[in-house]
């Protein structure tokens, strides 16, 4: 039997950390877990040491760290308890890991994420922020050391999928579309719309932290929620898609599906579509990337057309959803725009959140940051880094405006 796969879960206690945790635990004799990372919220780390025995806990606030340390002391487990960011840049290429799941949110995910593809891990990757800010540098890094990047952000893993037939793939697992990109005519990246696909923009100032969080088919976390809700996450994805798999924004298109079964679609040039289609649960995505190029069970429903019965597809709504035309124009911008794209919509999301901005002023708070920074090259970690702080400079004070 060949060894587990070494696991290093970054964003152990967030809801894609939640989802790999329960496939993880269907197959103790495929995967081991060596290293678990959480931001502050080091009680929830306690039980996952316990249950999962990793070499190492990373916590990124210093003060939870301690904490952590003691509670493990107390609970006499050899966990070792790591502090800060450097800490997680360090595991990720550490040779006691084969795979870093990258589920940390945000920006605060790029230097462990780029780390781990640099240094040819299998990287199974939901945050898409980092390949947002800094997809170039990604994809130059992956071609060099050979790291799988599979993609676990749901409609990213369906178009994998849906092309499988015309990606190569090395011993190592990595894959490309080479040739077959020229078999490929369109994308399609399904989108549920949101819980706002339909309720009047007219009341969009009113919108609540609680309202935009309660997302029709998805459980996620916060932020993502909240991208859902302005669609700001399609806009995202929509970037995630032209980077992974090397197509022109002309060629990615998406498409409203409310019940968020059809994931995404492949459109070939003899006008085939060919279609991926799941209940929405993100241990399928997840397994099919752990287990990459095998099969393994996940534990998710069984789908049933025949009680789903009705699957509907419209064009989004880009009045309604300014987010997602900003996105795209970011994309078009290329070089630090998307990176600006995502810092400033970073900020606006969290004052949102904290109840200090309003729903509607989101686009607005992340139109003012893009025509004020000026788009510069990416071409390495730090200028993806330097930009997204000046972003995120410039929108705190379109915030604060807004306040004043
Ligand atoms: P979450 O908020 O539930 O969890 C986030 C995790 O990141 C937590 O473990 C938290 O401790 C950690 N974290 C937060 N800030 C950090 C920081 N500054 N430094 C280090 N760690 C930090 O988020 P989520 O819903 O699990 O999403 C995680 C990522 O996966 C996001 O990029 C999101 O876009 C992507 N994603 C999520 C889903 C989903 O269904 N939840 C689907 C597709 C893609
Ligand atoms: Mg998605």
């Amino acid at each position: 039997m060949s060894k587990p796969q070494r696991i290093a879960l970054f964003g152990a206690t967030g809801s894609i950390g939640a989802s790999t945790l329960a496939v993880v635990r269907q197959h103790r004799e495929r995967f081991l877990v060596v290293a678990l990372s959480a931001h502050r919220r080091w009680e929830a780390l306690v039980p996952l040491c316990r249950e999962f025995q990793p070499s190492v806990a990373i916590v990124t606030d210093p003060l939870a760290a301690q904490q952590l340390a003691a509670a493990l002391r107390v609970e006499g487990l050899a966990t070792a308890v790591r502090a800060g960011a450097d800490a997680l840049v360090e595991v990720a290429a550490s040779p006691e890991v084969d795979t870093v799941v990258a589920a940390i949110v945000g920006a605060a995910g790029l230097p462990s994420t780029l780390a781990a593809v640099s240094c040819g891990k299998r990287v199974l990757l939901a945050n898409k922020e980092a390949l947002v800010m800094a997809g170039q540098l990604f994809i130059d890094a992956a071609a060099e050391s050979g790291a799988p990047l599979l993609p676990i952000d749901s409609e990213h893993n369906a178009l994998l999928q849906c092309l499988i037939g015309v990606v190569d793939r090395t011993a190592s697992g990595q894959w490309s579309l080479k040739e077959g990109r020229q078999q490929v005519r369109r994308l399609y990246l399904t989108a549920s719309g949101g819980p706002f696909r339909t309720r009047d923009p007219a009341t969009f100032a009113a919108v609540t932290p609680e309202e935009a969080c309660a997302h029709p088919t998805w459980s996620m976390g916060q932020k993502i929620s909240v991208d859902s809700a302005t669609m700001m996450n399609k806009g995202l994805e929509v970037i995630e898609a032209m980077w992974l798999f090397g197509l022109p924004l002309s060629a990615i298109e998406v498409v409203i599906h409310p019940q968020s079964v059809v994931h995404a679609l492949v459109e070939y040039h003899d006008g085939s579509v060919l279609a991926h289609l799941s209940e929405p649960d993100m241990r399928i995505p997840i397994s099919h990337a752990l287990g990459w190029p095998e099969r393994i069970a996940s534990g998710a429903s069984w789908l049933s057309l025949a009680k789903r019965q009705t699957l509907t597809f419209a064009s989004p709504d880009s009045a309604r959803f300014p987010c997602l035309s900003l996105a795209m124009q970011a994309a078009e911008q290329g070089g630090s725009a998307p990176a600006v794209l995502n810092a400033a919509n970073e900020v606006a999301v969290a004052a949102f959140l904290a109840r200090r901005l309003p729903f509607n002023r989101i686009p607005s708070v992340i139109e003012e940051t893009l025509a004020a920074v000026a788009a510069q090259p990416i071409d390495s970690l730090e200028a993806a880094l330097t930009a997204d702080h000046l972003a995120r400079r410039v929108a705190a004070e379109q915030v604060r405006r807004w306040e004043a």
